[in-house]
């Protein structure tokens, strides 16, 4: 059975907008091994980042559907992140991309998951990229967001092209 899955992307090192960018076109090729399929991408907002200091964060977050567990997905991910030179070394530090499960149409509470995302509810640059993309939740979070203060300043919208393969930060404010 197809599961949907809403995945946050964050980058605020290097190109940005290259790496978010990077990161669709690779969670669309998991076309192939995880039957992902891209269902929408939401705007692109720009935010101060939160612990040390460091420089702000592009995020965004693409809706897929996948026949796949979400620890598959989620290893998946990290391969991704790995690939577009991610490394851990300062917990909430800088990094050149981050891919977060947001949330899932089936909750998941283990050591290694939390879905919805445990920190969902306190960022307006989850929150507000989540609902471009599943405005069908803005009964649940739209209230939460206006309470945070509202959606981040937005930069673009990404664009996939399935032809190509390729992504692109557009200027156009029209996102979902
Ligand atoms: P963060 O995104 O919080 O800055 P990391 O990307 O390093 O930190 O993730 C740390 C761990 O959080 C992951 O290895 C994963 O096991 C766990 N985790 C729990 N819930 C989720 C989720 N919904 N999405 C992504 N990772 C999660
Ligand atoms: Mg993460």
């Amino acid at each position: 059975m197809d599961h949907v899955f809403v995945i946050g992307l964050g980058s605020n090192l290097g190109v940005r907008e290259h790496n978010l960018s990077a990161a669709v076109e690779a969670v669309a090729r998991l076309a192939l091994p995880l039957a992902v399929r891209l269902e929408a991408l939401s705007c692109v907002y720009e935010s101060a980042a939160i612990g040390p200091p460091q420089p702000a964060y592009l995020n965004a977050a693409l809706r897929l559907s996948a026949c796949c567990t979400p620890e598959a997905l989620l290893e998946a991910l990290h391969a991704i992140e790995a690939a577009h030179g991610r490394t851990r070394e300062v917990h909430w530090g800088p990094r050149s991309l981050d891919l977060d499960i947001l949330w899932a149409s089936e909750g998941r509470q283990t050591e290694q998951l939390t879905i919805p995302h445990a920190q969902l509810l306190l960022r307006t640059f989850a929150l507000a990229p989540l609902l471009d993309v599943a405005p069908e939740l803005a009964v649940h979070y739209a209230p939460v967001l206006e309470r945070l203060g509202g959606p981040p300043p937005v930069r673009g919208t990404l664009r996939y092209d399935p032809t190509s393969g390729s992504c692109e930060l557009a200027a156009s404010a029209q996102c979902g």
